[in-house]
């Protein structure tokens, strides 16, 4: 789960670490309420989305007066903002942060993450601070340096230090840098975080070591302990699709191509991504439905690909195992009817692949029902194949 900079700035702000003075603001009103409040010469205006990379695409704008933050407070609410991680299509912008601007003196870049690998948490840290870290590591990785954590001990000392010390953090800013590193470390630990970043943390003209930018990302099967991270929860930011998935116990993820998976597990549903892609094909998306299948869900799966304009095919690659490959059947046969109202077709292609328990059953289902559009197919590389070659006649037929 994710949560906004302002509230990843409340949180690190609880644990002792030095961040500007700032609040959210959902209208123009509310901006320049906070702006007057904090009463500084610049303020800074920011976007408040689940994305990073709004730097450079317009969403941080420094103010220097009130009318400059009306101005800017218009311009971004209710602004599509189109950032390197948004996609596309972008996001909404809903809320602002209004906070103090500083003095910039020099950007770092800080995170701790968990390193599947090294299995322990492991802090990052640069001197580049202030860009895109995938850019750092792809072009200078020496200048990301890395301190492993034995998570009996946790962050030592020592660690805090030499890290400061490698990312060149003047002498009377250093056990302030290091303070900073063990209080992120708490927070790491205390609120069950896949991610803690801070980029920028800055040094100030004035000598102060503060998180400019905040990122929090929190791991979900740990929320059950935390509702106070729960109640932080924005469902504007978060996938539609994916949202109505799992109101249905359906495992949905976006993945932005135009043939469209449904699978059981989630074992299956990378190799028939990944089989998809080694056809030349554009996966649109993977759609679980899990283990215990019933024709209802098969029917909502059907009707959440199916409302995604950009799906030309589905590809139905089911092993049959606790789920039952009649069952399946059914709830294809089902679905044909209900999308169709009663006619016995598919608006698009769909192939289906089924394999394992009762596929003899499910076969013949399939067959007598006599459904247009529907193509079975009897290993998953003819599948594949197939289904990327239909959706590819849909799309040259709109
Ligand atoms: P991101 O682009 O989404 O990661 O947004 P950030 O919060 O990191 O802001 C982008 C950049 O705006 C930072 O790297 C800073 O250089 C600049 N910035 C952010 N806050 C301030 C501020 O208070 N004062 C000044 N002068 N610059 C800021
Ligand atoms: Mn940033």
């Amino acid at each position: 789960m994710n949560i906004h900079e302002y509230q990843s700035k409340q949180i690190m702000r609880e644990y002792g670490i030095h961040v500007p003075e700032g609040y959210p603001a959902f209208t123009v009103e509310d901006a320049l309420e906070n702006a007057k409040r904090l009463d500084t010469p610049v303020v800074v205006v920011k976007a408040q989305i689940h994305a990073g990379g709004r730097g450079e695409a317009g969403g941080v704008k420094l103010a220097r007066s009130l009318d400059e933050v009306r101005k800017y407070a218009k311009e971004l609410l209710g602004k599509v903002l189109v950032t390197r991680q948004t996609g596309p299509q972008g996001k909404t912008v809903n809320r602002l942060l209004i906070e103090a601007g500083c003095h910039i003196k020099k950007e770092y870049y800080l995170s701790f993450v968990v390193d599947r690998q090294a299995e322990c948490v492991v802090m990052m840290g640069s001197e580049s601070g202030g860009m895109s870290i995938e850019d750092v590591a792809a072009e200078n990785p020496e200048k990301i340096i890395k301190e492993y954590i034995d998570p009996v001990i946790g962050l030592a000392d020592f660690q805090a230090q030499r890290m400061a010390y490698a990312l060149h953090f003047e002498k009377p800013t250093i056990r302030k840098a290091a303070t900073f590193m063990k209080y992120l470390y708490n927070v790491f630990v205390d609120k069950d975080c896949s991610l803690a970043e801070v980029n920028p943390l800055v040094v100030t003209e004035e000598g102060d070591v503060m998180a400019l930018d905040a990122k929090l990302n929190f791991d979900d099967s740990t929320l059950s302990r935390h509702p106070e991270i729960v109640a932080l929860r924005d469902i504007t930011e978060e996938d539609q699709k994916e949202r109505e998935a799992a109101a249905e116990g359906l495992n949905y993820v976006n993945l932005g191509g135009d043939v469209a998976c449904m699978v059981n597990g989630a074992g299956l549903a990378m190799a028939t991504v990944d089989i998809i892609k080694e056809n030349g094909g554009e996966p649109a998306n993977f759609l679980d439905v899990g283990g215990d299948s019933t024709p209802e869900k098969i029917v909502a799966a059907f009707r959440i690909m199916l409302e995604d304009d950009q799906v030309d095919g589905i590809l139905i690659n089911i092993f049959g195992g606790i789920n039952k490959c009649d069952v399946i059947a059914t709830g294809i046969v089902e679905a044909a009817a209900l999308l169709s109202g009663g006619k016995e077709e598919f608006p698009i292609p769909v192939v289906v692949r089924l394999e394992g328990r009762n596929v003899e059953r499910g076969r013949e289902i399939l067959a007598k029902a006599d459904i247009k559009n529907l193509y079975p197919a009897s290993s998953m590389d003819e599948g594949a194949k197939l289904a990327i070659r239909l959706a590819k006649e849909t799309r040259e037929k709109k």
